[in-house]
């Protein structure tokens, strides 16, 4: 996103990535994207197929006490929406842009290391550099800057010095066991159901795409959730006393992912600027880390943009405190729907009448279904 934004300003870069095209382009991960990340694309001329297969949702549910509660986005967050659109498909378009602007991608890089990024070094002994080898070539690309936007396991935030970063991390006591399956959704919104036997999730991806998820331990053992298991479990938690049934179909896809919360302190060292998980992770409840990778992007392409037109480089400095306004604002929404959700500790019977008594509230209180609905559909960028 960042290359085809920096391309659109007139600014050269190129992209190395550790992986295949086809690699990522199969890669399932997230599919929610907010109303800015929706029109970014758009407006960026990235959007056609979005425009033409995504999902517009215009609310989501809530599911407790064996009854379903509504926030309607339209009446709650001045009219925005979320879009269902796969993160692998975005990736595909992205790499489609990027191959009709002639942008230099170099794919299934090894052994990528990132050099002299401090700004002493840039200002003195050199430009920042970035080795790597594709196909056994050895490269060697020297540049003004580096964006780490390599992930949570990328090399570019380790390679800050050690003392440089703060870390502000927390670990959750459960896991999601999510699959992907050839069914209908049973739903035309996303649900969010708490139950006595612990959090599920149902999404989809498509109208023939269901993708489903059930609380479970951070550790959990894959092999032993047979699919009829999953199905029962799925069933038992998203059981309603209302007129509804869950449609099962072939499971294409499972895994266990485990949550945390983790964000650095500054997002910049020098010529190297952290964005999206390089930098920060939440927990999937909120349905942000895609939105929030985006969004540091929407701070960082303007920031280049702007040292190669005047020289200036005020937005780049201001680039991390700018960024993490918003990101510990995620970071909150992110783990508050986690923690009215999940079962922490299951035979506290307090905690869980209060998440019950949370979520009452936050259904029948308009003031506080505004607040869900208008970070769900996400937060005006500044
Ligand atoms: C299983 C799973 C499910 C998820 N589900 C959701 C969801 O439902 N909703 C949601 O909002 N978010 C979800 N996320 C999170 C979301 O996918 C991420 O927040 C988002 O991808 C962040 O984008 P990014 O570009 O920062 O990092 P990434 O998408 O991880 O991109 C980083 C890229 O860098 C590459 N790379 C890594 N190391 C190197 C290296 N050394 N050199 C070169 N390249 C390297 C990687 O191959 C990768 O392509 C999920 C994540 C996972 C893992």
């Amino acid at each position: 996103m960042l290359a085809h934004l920096l391309h659109l300003q007139g600014v050269d870069s190129l992209v190395v990535e550790a992986r295949s095209r086809q690699y990522v382009e199969e890669r399932v991960r997230a599919g929610v994207l907010e109303q800015g990340t929706v029109d970014l694309l758009k407006e960026s001329g990235v959007g056609e197929r979005l425009e033409r297969e995504g999902l517009t949702h215009h609310g989501v549910q809530l599911r407790f006490g064996h009854r379903t509660h509504r926030i309607d986005f339209k009446e709650l967050a001045n009219g925005r929406s979320v879009t269902i659109y796969p993160q692998n498909k975005v990736i595909a378009d992205l790499f489609d842009a990027r191959a009709a602007a002639k942008g230099q991608v170099f794919l299934e890089a090894a052994d990528v290391s990132v050099h002299d990024f401090g700004v002493s070094d840039a200002n003195g002994s050199g430009k920042p550099k970035i080795r790597f080898r594709t196909g056994g070539e050895s490269h060697e690309i020297t540049c003004d800057f580096i964006a780490g936007c390599d992930g949570f396991h990328g090399v570019c935030r380790p390679s800050i010095p050690e003392g440089a970063l703060t870390v502000y991390d927390r670990i959750y006591p459960f896991g999601w066991l999510g699959i992907l399956a050839e069914a209908p959704p049973s739903s035309e919104e996303i649900i969010y159901a708490y139950h006595e036997r612990g959090f599920a999730l149902l999404s989809m991806r498509s109208p023939e795409l269901s993708r489903l998820y059930v609380q479970c331990a951070p550790d959990e053992d894959i092999n032993e959730w047979p699919d009829e298991r999953i199905w029962k479990e799925l069933h038992a938690r998203f059981a309603t006393v209302e007129n509804w049934t869950l449609t099962e179909g072939r499971i294409i896809q499972k895994g266990v992912t485990g949550m945390r919360s983790f964000v650095v302190e500054p997002m910049q060292y020098g010529n190297l600027f952290l964005a999206g998980d390089a930098a920060h992770i939440v927990p999937p409840t909120g349905a942000k880390g895609l939105n929030l990778a985006v969004s540091d992007i929407r701070v960082l392409a303007p920031a280049f943009a702007e040292f190669y037109k005047t020289g200036k480089r005020s937005l780049l400095e201001s680039y991390s405190e700018t960024c993490l306004r918003r990101v510990w604002k995620v970071q909150r929404f992110s783990w508050w729907m986690t923690s009215m959700l999940h079962l922490f500790n299951t035979d506290n019977a307090f905690d869980q009448r209060r998440q019950l008594a949370e979520l009452d509230y936050v259904t029948s209180s308009r003031a506080a279904s505004q607040t869900l609905a208008e970070n769900y559909v996400g937060l005006p960028m500044e």
